[in-house]
Order: C-alpha cells, then structure tokens, then sequence
C-alpha cells in the first residue's frame, strides 16, 4: 500500500464555526476518510509540523500538503526536509493554498503568487489532457457549485503538464492542476479546496486526488537525491574510446 502523509495546519476548522461545521475532524480528518480505502494514511497539524522528521518523510511515498493562514509558522527546516525529500524521490501533492506554503514556494523557486476572489462563485475544472493518468474517471469537467475563484497570472515555473484548468462565473480562468519533476519527485498542484466549501466531499475530486498519489508515487528512493560523483569506466573501455 502507498504510504501517504497528510499535512494540514488546522488552524481554521478551531478559529471559524463556519469551517468547522464543513470539517468537524478538519481538512486533514475528511481526505485521511476518503484516502484510506486505497493508501496508508497518517496525518499532522500545525501541532505536530515538528514531528513531521526525516525519518517520516523517508517512510512517506507521498505528502499531501494543505496550508493558508499559517504557512509562516511552519519551520524552515521542515520546508527543507520536504524539499529534500522530494529530490530524493517523495511525491507531492500540494492543494489549494499550499501555492504559498514554503516547502511549495521551495520547490518552485519562484514566489507563486495568482489572483484571489472569494463570492461564492461556481467553478469548472476542464481537463485539458484527458489521456493524463490524474485525469482518469472524471468528466470533461467537474463542477463546483461554490469555490474560491483563482486568476491568472500564476507566479509558477513553466508546469511540465497542465492538466486542468479552471474557469469561474466571473470569467477568470486558472492553471489549476500543474505537474512538475523535481530531481527524483513528483510534484503536482491541485487548487480546488478552499476551507469554507465542501469540495473534498466532491467524489470526481478525491478521485483527482487519488490519481495524482499514484502518479506521484515512485518505488524509486535515493537518500541524498542525485549524487555527484566521479564515474568509472573500465580502462579497456577507455582504450577504445582512444
Ligand atoms: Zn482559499
């Protein structure tokens, strides 16, 4: 079974009766519920962020990574450890708010700003690669019947793919499910999932979710990333190469 970690501050279910009637176990409880039919699933908060050590990166094939309000009090040496992790093989898949969370921010080298609006809006998530192994089992689109609206410009990288993108009743349209490689790792940016609406409730969503664990995931781990090191080659070879 793929061994997943889920990183949810938690911070809005305690301070907003509004979140926490949508998520009464927290954004972490509700996806450790619907992921653990498939995958082996822990979980940590903003609390226990510290306890998020090498050693559980190194048994973690994939880490979910949900954040808004407290990106800043997770510590840099954790960020670190998950960038690090992901060089060497980890996979990760980052939600919603997570585009400003540092190991995000990290892993992209750029500072991952976008546009925000938040007025109930309806959103269309459009599949743009429908052969893509995360696209597999939804529709052409799926809908939201309330989500926080994300705009263009997206201060990422150049994605390697772009499988989704999202429009909204306001006309805006966002890069809303971006692939990257990073050394070893796979990364991919999921956005729906703003914490006052349902949405990881929405089964086409967890099934986007799920597919993106299996993409992520790789059987293949190395404990510094790549290394750099002097190659041999026989000397026979050598003398042929001559
Ligand atoms: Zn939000």
């Amino acid at each position: 079974m793929i061994k997943v970690t889920i990183y949810n501050e938690g911070v809005h279910e305690k301070t907003e009766k509004c979140v926490a009637d949508v998520y009464p176990e927290g954004i972490h409880g509700q996806l450790k519920k619907v992921l653990s039919d498939e995958f082996e699933v822990s979980t940590y908060t903003l609390e226990t962020v510290g306890e998020i050590t090498e050693e559980v990166l190194k048994n973690t094939d994939v880490l979910i990574w949900w954040g808004h309000m407290a990106h800043q009090d997770v510590p840099d040496e954790v960020a670190a450890r998950v960038r690090d992790a992901v060089h060497s093989g980890m996979g990760l898949v980052a939600l919603h708010s997570a585009h400003h969370s540092k190991p995000f921010k990290l892993l992209m080298g750029t500072k991952c700003n976008l546009l925000w609006r938040c007025n109930d809006d309806f959103e269309r998530v459009w599949k743009v690669k429908p052969a893509h192994p995360i696209a597999q089992g939804v529709g052409d689109f799926i809908y939201l019947e309330h989500e926080e609206v994300y705009g263009e410009p997206f201060g990422i990288p150049d994605p390697d793919e772009v499988v989704f993108i999202s429009s909204y009743e306001g006309g805006e349209v966002f890069r809303s499910g971006c692939c990257y490689t990073r050394e070893l790792g796979r990364i991919f940016y999921f956005q729906p999932g703003h914490e006052s609406y349902p949405t990881y409730y929405n089964e086409e969503i967890i099934k986007v979710i799920k597919n993106a664990i299996n993409w992520a995931y790789s059987p293949y781990r190395s404990d510094r990333g790549i290394d750099c090191r002097h190659v041999k080659i026989p000397t026979t070879v050598l003398e042929d190469v001559k």
